[in-house]
């Protein structure tokens, strides 16, 4: 017998599938390679590289960048292996035994295993029938569960809905503790949906950003934190020494100065989002609003379509044995002519 953690016996791994398909539109990457300007960068900054050396354990240069780029404190910011390890250390250091944090469900599934993980308690309050937060229930909730942590995904993954800013500031008056906002698909959404604004009145709110999704970089592995400096620094003591590689940090300056380049996919990416929206409705199907780079809709029999699609080489994301969400599908935004190949499988498969 091993030595397992008992409280892990009950945990799956989690799994969303890299199987094989023509088409891979399950796990919300950008379809768009980053822009061949940053790759050669890239590869001139890893031959001048020092790789026999451990990288620089505060991530100086991708710090100062990402300070400039948001007009922020360099002390209230934190940078990691995507943002998965941001929340990582931040149930490291903010959660533990006897701690309870809260997510609205339902939502991106790492939000309650990551701290289940650092032996956090997990609490789930059920969004409403529309998907969204409900400001009462949830701050009755707090207030009388007084939780270390309240996760929120805006947009949420995977609904696809902001969460207003006048919720946040709700839950950010009624939280006894950390309110974290993850903003994985913040850049689909325009910059006037980022909880951003209210850092600088809110010392209790962490916004966990990534370059994974708008950014094209999900291979690399960047996440980052903009928050407080008192929290910020607690991350340092829960992260392991030199946790972020050398190229990791170089990419992310270079992402940063090609910005503008980057950043030119998410206008094709939301307008075909629009245009898949559209097309699901039309097909008699029900395609939640989006203001990520995927739509959730739902169809009956949702395990036999996502099946069916699957053997024509569409691979979507299935939400299969899930009581909230076992009548949808999502399906990832893709390129124009994946769309149509999507949108085509969808059409032949559906009774
Ligand atoms: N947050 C949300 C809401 C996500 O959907 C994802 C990726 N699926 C992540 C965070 C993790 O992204 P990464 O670790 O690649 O930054």
């Amino acid at each position: 017998m091993l030595p397992l953690r008992t409280d892990l016996e009950e945990i799956d791994p989690y799994v969303s599938p890299q199987l094989p398909a023509r088409l891979r539109m399950n796990t919300n990457e950008s379809p768009y390679r980053p822009p061949q300007r940053l790759t050669d960068a890239l590869v001139r900054e890893i031959e001048g590289m020092s790789l026999n050396r451990y990288p620089d354990r505060d991530a100086t240069a991708l710090v100062d960048a990402l300070a400039a780029r948001w007009t922020w404190p360099r002390d209230g910011i934190w940078v990691a292996n995507g943002s998965n390890e941001v929340f990582m250390h931040l149930f490291l250091a903010f959660g533990g035994p006897g701690r309870t944090a809260l997510t609205f469900e339902p939502s991106y599934s790492l939000h309650s295993l990551i701290p289940r993980l650092a032996l956090t308690e997990v609490a789930h309050v059920p969004r409403d029938g529309s998907h969204r937060i409900d400001p009462g229930a949830a701050v009755a909730w707090i207030e009388q569960q007084r939780p270390e942590i309240v996760v929120v995904c805006s947009p949420n993954n995977p609904t696809g809905d902001c969460t207003p800013l006048h919720v946040i500031e709700e839950l950010l008056r009624a939280a006894p503790g950390l309110v974290v906002v993850d903003e994985a698909y913040g850049e689909f959404a325009g910059s006037d949906t980022s909880a951003f604004p209210l850092l600088r009145d809110h010392p209790n709110l962490a916004i966990v950003r990534t370059f994974s999704k708008a950014w094209r970089l999900a291979g690399v592995r960047i996440g980052y934190m903009l928050a407080a400096a008192e929290i910020v620094s607690a991350m340092a003591v829960v992260r392991l020494p030199y946790h972020l590689s050398s190229p990791a940090q170089a990419v992310g300056v270079a992402a940063l100065e090609a910005e503008d380049e980057t950043m030119e996919a998410v206008a094709a990416i939301t307008s075909e989002r629009e245009r898949i929206g559209g097309a699901l409705a039309g097909l008699g199907l029900r395609p939640f609003p989006s203001q990520a780079n995927f739509i959730l809709f739902e169809v009956d029999d949702a395990p036999s379509v996502w099946k069916a699609l699957y053997e024509r080489g569409v691979l979507i994301r299935s939400y299969e044995g899930s009581a909230a969400l076992g009548s949808c599908l999502r399906v990832t935004v893709g390129l124009p002519e994946e769309n149509d190949a999507f949108l085509s499988a969808i059409e032949d498969v559906l009774p």
